[in-house]
C-alpha cells in the first residue's frame, strides 16, 4: 500500500518529531524541506546561499527554488512508493506545483495531517529549542514572524485539503507517543494502517 502523506501545522507544532516516527512506522522517507535547506546552508551550496537570508528572517524561501528542490527529491527511487512531506507545501503556489508533479506520474496524496497547536505553546517550545539547538530562526522575534507567515501563507492550505476530503486534524499537544497514536488512529480512519 502506498502512503503519500503530508504534515501541516505551525512552526513548533512537532511536525519534525512526528515525521521521524511516522516515517519509521510506515516505511516511507520523511522529507523535510527545512532540513534540506539547512543542509544546504551548512554546506554553503549555491542554493544554501540563496536561501539563507529568507530563512534567517523567518520568511519562506521563494517558491521556484523550493518547488525545484522537491521535484528533485521526489524523483529519487526511495520516494516511489510513498513519502511523508514535512513543511511542504506551505504556499498555494507550492500546492499547485505538487499537484502537477504528482499528476505527471499518476500519483495523488492519500492524506494531509494537520497538527494543531496553540501559538503560545509553540512559542514556548521554540524558545526551548533555541537554547538546546541554537537555530538562528528560533529567536523570539523571528519565531513570531514565522507564525505570521504561517497564518498568512500556509494556514489557507488547510481549507484546500479539507475540500478535497484529505484532511485529518490532530491535537499536537501532549506526550510525543500520545500524539503519534492520535495520528495513527486518524489515518486508520482513512484506511492507512500501521503500528505506531
Ligand atoms: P518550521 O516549520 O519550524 O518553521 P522548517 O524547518 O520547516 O521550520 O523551516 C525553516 C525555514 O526553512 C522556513 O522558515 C523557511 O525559510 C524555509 N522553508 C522550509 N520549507 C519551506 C517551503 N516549503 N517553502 C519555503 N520555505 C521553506
Amino acid at each position: 500500500m502506498s502512503s503519500r502523506l503530508l504534515l501541516i501545522g505551525p512552526p513548533g507544532a512537532g511536525k519534525g518529531t512526528q515525521a521521524q516516527r511516522l516515517s519509521q512506522a510506515l516505511g516511507v522517507p520523511a522529507i523535510s524541506t527545512g532540513d534540506i535547506f539547512r543542509a544546504h546552508l551548512r554546506d554553503e551550496t549555491p542554493l544554501g546561499k540563496q536561501a539563507k537570508a529568507y530563512m534567517d528572517a523567518g520568511d519562506n524561501v521563494p517558491d521556484s527554488l523550493t518547488n525545484d528542490l522537491v521535484r528533485d527529491r521526489l524523483s529519487q527511487p526511495d520516494a516511489a512508493e510513498g513519502f511523508l512531506l514535512d513543511g511542504y507545501p506551505r504556499t498555494i503556489d507550492q500546492v499547485r506545483a505538487l499537484d502537477e508533479l504528482l499528476a505527471e506520474s499518476g500519483q495523488a496524496m492519500d492524506a494531509v495531517v494537520e497538527l494543531v497547536a496553540d501559538p503560545d505553546v509553540v512559542v514556548d517550545r521554540l524558545k526551548k529549542r533555541a537554547l538546546e539547538q541554537g537555530r538562528a530562526d528560533d529567536d523570539e522575534a523571528v519565531v513570531r514572524h514565522r507564525l505570521e507567515v504561517y497564518a498568512e501563507q500556509t494556514a489557507p492550505l488547510i481549507g484546500v485539503y479539507a475540500e478535497r476530503g484529505l484532511l485529518a486534524k490532530v491535537d499536537g499537544i501532549g506526550e510525543i507517543a500520545e500524539v503519534t497514536e492520535r495520528i495513527a488512529s486518524a489515518l486508520a480512519a482513512r484506511g492507512i494502517l500501521f503500528t505506531a
